[in-house]
């Protein structure tokens, strides 16, 4: 049938070993752009994309290739993200190819990040195409490359190609290759309409556009849709396929990949994994493994200057728009004022919001200590979910605190092992397997989440060079000794900086944020105590001593200008200060307080 002419497939790739530099190769040799048109790397679309050189969210291709057998295939290509946050989005889009292309940079070798990935191509039965990427370089390898992709993943790579996606060598090799070794998509032409939906954006134009793979049934432009986890209907205004160009279509078969139009408001009403059938014949199951995004960190970003405060507003609901896992509603904070909680799926994903609104939107913003979700059992039979630690009852009505935890698996070359394990045992880790793959080793921990939300990722990564991968899921809520520090600056508690930490850490962290604190905010005229404390109970403590009174005489001497400079730059910095009772604390050390190191 017409689907032996497609092959499906995404590109696994570790970061900069040339996924995006080899996708708009095999565009440009396709034809689907002219050279005019191919501007630098079409698939990374987003700035922030561009410059981390990381996909934050899935791009798919529709490409034309006359092959060597005389017949022309349509190869449709998805790019996926390559962050631990977006785990979930890879597996949908890994779930709507049947293959994906390998790629190594033959003067690295295997990575990290290539791990998880392939892992997960294994898992869906994917058939996989290793290319040797980068041969032109002097320092490639691709005899020792080839044999660390067997020794590591455990995969044939006798007949890895060598490419380089720079110079163009190798292209209509792996054009081949995915046409004769990569198996064609299956389905039903007669079976009820059941697609997957792999992702969404929103056109400014076109309104959202959402990208489908049909596994059975025929979709056809006018049909009357459902999805089946948002239970909503819509009518197909629009159908077709990327060249990158949006090339309408009438129809979209089985095994095709493609988007479609229906006068969707926003990118929140759909969601990635979601079923898509007929409205009037529909199928009778839908898709497994369809999971509803849930973020799983939550901070306040608040505006630095309060008249921000409505133009914060509605570039959130901008950012909305476009991305149905952010989610926020206002909230006020004595000490930061009015501003809003926000959920994230994780680390990066905060960040990724966070640059956006200070780049696309220039507002200068105070985020607060990332927290996890907790659920709590009160003494009356309630349950609460907090997400907030500003918001905890008191403690004498909770009978228990629940936090979630994750299985993560990490991948290292054994060197580093050491470290690693020292590190999730600080974090109330615990080892449930050690197992080794070559010279790698593999180990399992079920972690708080709480202990990684705040710099897992960055302490992993430095102490093992970037050679780790990380990998987690949430795995369930299990009760824990959880108390909620607060910090006092001159006897007065700055709500912005409390948290929930388990009693054995407390004091740790509670020194540790006195003393960063006494470093940062600056000398007043008066002594300043800073404290941390369980309830009532100070648990760490540190005193900024008060300022000598002739340091300000100092300020009005000089010449006119000198002076005036200096009352600018004065006027400059009170706008980052924050007033907390008689003192002011500058902005700057909020966020340096709320890292941990
Ligand atoms: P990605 O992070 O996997 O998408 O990697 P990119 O495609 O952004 O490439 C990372 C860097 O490697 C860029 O500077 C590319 O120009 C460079 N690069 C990609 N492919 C090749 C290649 O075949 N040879 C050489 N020498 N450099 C390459
Ligand atoms: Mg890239």
């Amino acid at each position: 049938h017409a689907f032996d002419k497609i092959r499906n497939f995404s590109i696994i790739a570790h970061i900069d070993h040339g996924k995006s530099t080899l996708a708009d190769r095999l565009i440009q040799f396709t034809g689907g752009l002219s050279d005019r048109e191919m501007s630098e790397q079409v698939l990374d679309s987003m700035d922030i994309e561009k410059e981390r050189g990381i996909t934050i969210k899935a791009q798919t291709v529709s490409l034309q290739y006359p092959a060597d057998d005389g017949e022309t295939y349509t190869l449709n290509l998805m790019d996926t993200p390559g962050h631990v946050d977006f785990a979930y989005e890879v597996s949908r889009s890994l779930a709507a190819c049947e293959g994906s292309l390998l790629i190594v940079d033959a003067s690295q070798g295997v990575e990290a990040q290539t791990l998880a990935n392939v892992y997960q191509a294994l898992d869906r039965d994917h058939e996989i195409v290793p290319v040797l990427n980068k041969i032109d370089l002097p320092a490639a390898e691709p005899d020792r490359v080839r044999e660390q992709i067997e020794d590591v993943i455990g995969i044939d790579a006798s007949d890895a190609i060598e490419a380089s996606a720079k110079s163009g060598i190798g292209i209509k090799d792996i054009l081949e290759a995915i046409v004769k070794r990569l198996p064609p998509p299956q389905g039903d032409f007669e079976a009820p309409l059941k697609a997957m939906l792999v992702d969404s954006y929103y056109d400014v134009y076109l309104g959202v556009v959402v990208i489908v793979r049909i596994m059975d049934g025929v979709l056809k432009k006018g049909d009357k849709i459902r999805m089946i986890g948002t239970k909503a209907t819509y009518d197909v205004d629009r159908l077709g396929t990327f060249t990158p160009k949006m090339i309408d279509r009438q129809t979209l078969e089985p095994g095709e990949i493609g988007f479609l139009i229906a006068s969707i408001k926003e990118v929140a009403d759909t969601r990635v994994g979601d079923t898509i059938t007929h409205e009037r014949k529909p199928c009778d199951a839908p898709l497994e493994g369809f999971r509803p995004a849930q973020p799983v960190v939550f901070c306040g970003l608040f505006p630095v200057d309060a008249n921000d405060f409505d133009e914060l507003r509605a570039a959130m609901g901008k950012l909305r728009l476009n991305d149905a896992s952010f989610s926020y509603e206002m909230e006020s904070s004595a000490a930061l004022g009015f501003g809003f909680r926000c959920g994230f799926l994780g680390l990066l994903h905060l960040e990724i919001i966070q640059e956006r609104l200070s780049r696309e939107f220039n507002l200068e913003l105070i985020a607060t200590a990332p927290s996890v979700v907790y659920e709590m059992g009160m003494n009356n039979g309630d349950e609460i979910t907090l997400h907030n630690p500003a918001d905890m009852p008191d403690v004498v009505k909770i009978k228990e605190i629940r936090e979630p935890w994750i299985k993560a698996s990490i991948m290292t070359p054994d060197d580093y092992l050491g470290p690693i394990l020292k590190l999730c045992q600080e974090r109330r880790g615990i080892q449930t397997d050690l197992s080794y793959v070559g010279s790698r080793a593999m180990v399992q921990y079920d972690l708080p989440l709480n202990e990684v939300v705040f710099d897992f990722y960055d302490r992993l990564k430095s102490i093992t060079q970037g050679y780790a991968s990380f990998d987690y899921q949430l795995a369930d809520y299990r009760a824990g000794d959880l108390v909620k520090m607060s910090v006092l600056v001159n006897d007065e508690p700055v709500d912005a900086l409390s948290m929930l930490v388990h009693r054995s850490q407390a004091e740790v962290r509670g020194r540790s944020m006195c003393e960063k604190l006494k470093d940062l905010i600056p000398r007043h005229m008066f002594k300043i105590p800073i404290q941390a404390a369980l309830g009532g109970r100070v648990i760490a403590r540190e005193t900024i001593s008060a300022m000598r009174k002739d340091v300000t005489a100092k300020c009005y001497g000089g010449d006119a200008t000198r002076k005036r400079k200096l009352l600018d730059k004065q006027k400059a910095g009170k706008k980052k200060m924050r007033q907390f009772g008689k003192v002011e604390i500058p902005q700057e050390a909020f966020i340096a307080a709320l890292k941990m190191d």
